[in-house]
């Protein structure tokens, strides 16, 4: 099998021992194990020098290679163009696009150094699979260097509709990009779509449907398979360590700080996406509409901070501290806090713990990509006594999770009302939802993911097949 080359904005450590337990790392490590290749991006340095500094770290077969971005680069590509434009449009909130052709030329610019330091360590037979919005151009900058590489793109955000897209001024750029690649990978079908529409009705490309296999895409003179690849999960790991975490001394203090109250929880990096004012109004509606669970349930809400350089992460800050005074002073008692908000991480198996102890999974985010912590929360409940997941229909694990109970974040009452009849539903009808919940999570795990998206990129014509067809 062909060598696989990971293109991502940040590289887990390679060597054993140093690696996190986060599941899309553990994916590709299992990917490069298995084929040999190579792990290229960002160093997570910022350099008073130029961007550039190019680091080579070997671990067996794999090789991780990063680059060291200057301020500035970091500056107007990541906090700008990436997590400014790109973020906000494609989670369908243009109120907070903040464009400049500044950051553009900021995120080309990278994106090109991106190209120029990876493509010497590119081989011929060489697979490429570039990862997430911050890179979307790489592909375009690498075919201009003459490489004719299977190249793979995965998008891990949402792909929005063609009204919100043409937003951005650089749309057809982008657009142009992403037909670099032979294979574009998103989420949901609701994204292929999008992403279908746009090719149609704006580039006077052609969309063939090819049913469970994608969309053949004919635009810009290239053609490129699009496809639904919905990640997930390591199912079996997760619930392993969720039969043991239930175990440890944090989820014991955990349940025991409960004195028996039933435990709702939230757990998301603090993003505006995520839907937090919402979800604390939903919680205020629960306890003012049925008041006969004031003082018998608590929620806990885990929201390490996130991306604090950019503005619109700071504001999100300052108006959940604000919520979450107002929602505690008006209903704790002097032995009962309500809402329970954690401004920091946790680790995978703690967090486990947490999820098995609660009741509710309460996911609800206004626009989310996939949402993992909804798929988490499900492997890591007791078969025999499972909680029931609350969960947005806005959130891309909702095309799947049908058996969750699917709410619209914006309806506060509504998420309210879910909530309360997931606190108050019969243990069979948990136990059922649960079962097909987790049957769907055991057949389509992380692992499966990966295999589909390299099998489509391995079944690409490489170039001198493409000549011979031709010819
Ligand atoms: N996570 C974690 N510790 C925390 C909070 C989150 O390990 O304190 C993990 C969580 O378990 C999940 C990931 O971070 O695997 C978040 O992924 P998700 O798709 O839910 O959201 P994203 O942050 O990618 O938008």
């Amino acid at each position: 099998m062909a060598r696989l080359v990971v293109v991502s904005n940040r590289v887990a450590p390679i060597e054993e021992g140093k690696q996190q337990a986060g599941g899309l790392a553990v994916a590709v490590m299992a990917a490069l194990k298995k084929t040999g290749g190579v792990w290229f991006g960002w160093s997570g340095e910022t350099v008073d020098a130029d961007s550039g500094e190019l680091t080579i770290a070997r671990a067996g077969a794999i090789t991780r290679a990063t680059i060291d971005l200057s301020r500035r680069d970091y500056d107007e590509y990541y906090n700008g163009f990436a997590n400014s434009v790109l973020w906000p449009l494609f989670h369908y909130r243009i109120g907070l696009l903040s464009f400049s052709r500044r950051t553009w030329e900021g995120y080309l610019r990278v994106n090109a150094l991106f190209a120029e330091k990876l493509a010497p360590l590119l081989r011929g037979s060489d697979m490429v699979w570039v990862h997430d919005y911050h890179l979307i151009p790489v592909g375009e900058r690498l075919r201009e260097r003459g490489l004719e590489n299977p190249m793979g793109f995965f998008l891990h955000t949402p792909w929005p509709a063609p009204e919100v897209l043409i937003a951005v001024p650089t749309h057809a750029a982008l657009v142009k990009a992403m037909c670099a690649y032979d294979v574009v990978g998103f989420h949901t079908e609701s994204d292929l779509h999008s992403f279908a529409n746009y090719i149609r009705d704006e580039t006077g490309g052609t969309v063939e449907h090819l049913g469970e296999e994608g969309m053949r895409i004919r635009a810009y003179g290239r053609t490129v398979l699009a496809r639904a690849f919905p990640i997930s999960i390591d199912t079996g790991a997760m619930t392993a360590v969720a039969q043991q975490a239930g175990r440890t001394v944090a989820a014991r203090r955990l349940r025991e700080s409960l004195v028996g109250r039933d435990l709702i929880i939230g757990v998301d990096r603090l993003d505006y996406s995520k839907g937090l004012p919402q979800r604390f109004e939903a919680f205020q509606c629960l306890l003012d509409n049925y008041p006969e669970l004031r003082g018998k349930v608590s929620f806990m809400q885990i929201a390490p901070p996130s991306r604090s350089d950019v503005p619109e992460y700071a504001a999100i800050r300052r108006e959940l501290e604000a919520a979450a005074g107002h929602i505690n002073g008006r209903f704790a008692d002097f032995d009962w806090v309500p809402l329970r908000y954690l401004n920091k991480s946790f680790s995978q198996k703690a967090l486990a713990g947490f999820f098995r102890t609660a009741r509710i999974g309460l996911v609800t985010p206004l626009r989310d990509g996939m949402n993992l912590v909804a798929k988490e929360y499900v492997a890591c409940q007791d078969p025999d006594d499972p909680g029931v997941l609350v969960l947005s229909r806005f959130a891309g694990a909702a095309a799947e999770m049908r058996e969750a109970l699917i709410v619209n974040p914006f309806d506060a009452e509504g998420v309210a009302d879910a909530i309360q009849r997931g606190l108050t539903m019969r243990l069979e009808e948990r136990r059922e939802r649960h079962a097909a919940l987790m049957a769907h999570l055991r057949r389509w795990d992380i692992v499966r993911w990966r295999e589909e998206f390299v099998a489509a990129l391995a079944s690409v014509p490489t170039a001198a097949e493409r000549r011979r067809n031709i010819a």
